[in-house]
């Protein structure tokens, strides 16, 4: 028997897209994301690709599974491929939906004919597909406008193909068809929410960390890792550069004023990410900032921290509520994770009571006793990369 997996682009999202990129690279994806299911062929048509099995060993159950991680899908399913005459369909659509069929009360059919050669019109071919199914299953009734079921016939340019129901996919844009950014990883519950959200409009990521041994130990390092493995499911492997920041806090926690700890951190954190990532060919950074959330992320915390970087820094959390934020947490599995209370590096060195109405000449005042380039430079000279996939 044969089956395959059937996909539909996310059409909507094609406007103003080359159409041939977005297919290739989608594609593309795809077969990195299959890789280990077994041996198969894609193939495109007309806005939906073909993902053909070329053996009994394609583990299907997995592929779905991973299919429905990789972004730039609408919706996909698992079809038989049927000989494009109506005896065969006719034949073969109780024989594959039987397990289905047997399970629920009503459905109906809808017919796609594409080809328009096929001799029989869309609304001929649902009528007697539904008539061969209520012969062999005779407890189902047809119901219109709320089945149990859709069952879908497409007749195509080779073949017809036959399927109950369909899944939703991921959405969003294939990643790398809108260029890379860098994602700012924290261990926390956000800055994974946000890469995630990035990588659904379809940007590659690079990420980095900042790790501040011994304050910060290599659990917590660890936890970074797995959180981003988990986002790697939809992204594609993700290049993590670890950035040694001990020296740079005693630095800080020396020579500055103790109020002006997390804003001249965040800082130096910018000034570093926006150089590694411009060194990687990386156009924005990505931080996992919600407006409001602490101290540090008001609008003239956030001031301070953009005044240093010349590439955009994207924020698609800074609307969000934290439950909104959370909820995709869950989705893409990070929140058990997220949750495990290993120090960060923001909390080692929290001051007491935060400067409120920061402003940049503060700051700049506040860090003016730092060797800054010099502590830049040594810090990215000791960074140390690994891939995550
Ligand atoms: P998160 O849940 O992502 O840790 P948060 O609410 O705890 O965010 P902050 O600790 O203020 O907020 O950090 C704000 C953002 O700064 C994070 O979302 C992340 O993008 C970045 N960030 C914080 N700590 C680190 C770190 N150790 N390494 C890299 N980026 C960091
Ligand atoms: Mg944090």
């Amino acid at each position: 028997m044969k089956e395959i997996i059937l996909i539909k682009n996310g059409e909507l999202a094609l406007k103003g897209l080359n159409r041939s990129v977005f297919e290739d690279t989608l594609i593309r994806n795809l077969k990195t994301s299959l890789k280990d299911c077994g041996e198969f062929v894609i193939r495109k048509a007309q806005s939906t690709i073909y993902i053909e099995p070329q053996n009994d060993t394609f583990n299907f159950d997995e592929a779905l599974e991973r299919v429905s991680k990789v972004f730039g899908i609408a919706a996909f399913s698992r079809s038989r491929v049927c000989e494009k005459n109506m005896e065969s369909i006719l034949k073969t659509a109780p024989e594959y939906l039987a397990d289905t069929l047997k399970s629920i009360k009503t459905f109906k059919v809808e017919a796609k004919r594409a080809d328009k050669r096929f001799p029989f019109t869309s609304p001929q071919i649902s009528a007697k597909v539904g008539g061969a199914i209520l012969s062999a299953f005779p407890h189902l009734r047809v119901d219109v406008h709320n089945p149990d079921e859709i069952i879908t016939v497409e007749v195509r340019d080779y073949a017809a193909y036959i399927r109950a129901g369909q899944l939703q996919g991921a959405g969003g844009l294939p990643v790398g068809t809108a260029g890379k950014a860098s994602i700012l990883i924290s261990g926390g519950i956000d800055s994974p929410v946000a890469a995630w959200t990035m990588a659904k409009r379809g940007l590659k990521l690079d990420a980095i960390h900042f790790a501040s041994p011994p304050y910060t130990s290599p659990r917590a390092e660890q936890k970074v890792k797995t959180l981003l493995s988990k986002v790697a499911l939809y992204s594609g492997t993700i290049k993590l550069a670890i950035v040694p920041f001990t020296e740079i806090q005693e630095e800080i926690a020396n020579k500055c004023p103790e109020e002006y700890f997390t804003l001249i951190m965040r800082r130096m954190m910018m000034r570093i990410a926006e150089k590694i990532a411009v060194y990687h060919k990386s156009g924005a950074l990505i931080t996992g900032e919600s407006l409001g959330q602490v101290a540090s992320q008001t609008l003239p915390g956030i001031a301070v921290t953009d005044s240093v970087t010349q590439i955009p820094v994207l924020r698609p959390l800074i609307g969000s509520d934290k439950e909104e934020i959370i909820k995709i947490s869950r989705k893409i599995d990070a929140f058990e994770t997220s949750c495990l209370p290993y120090e960060d590096c923001c909390t080692v060195f929290t001051p007491k009571h935060p400067k409120t109405r920061p402003t940049i000449p503060l700051c700049e005042e506040a860090e003016s006793k730092l060797n800054i380039e010099e502590l830049i430079k040594k810090a990215i000279e000791e960074t140390e990369y690994v891939f995550i996939d």
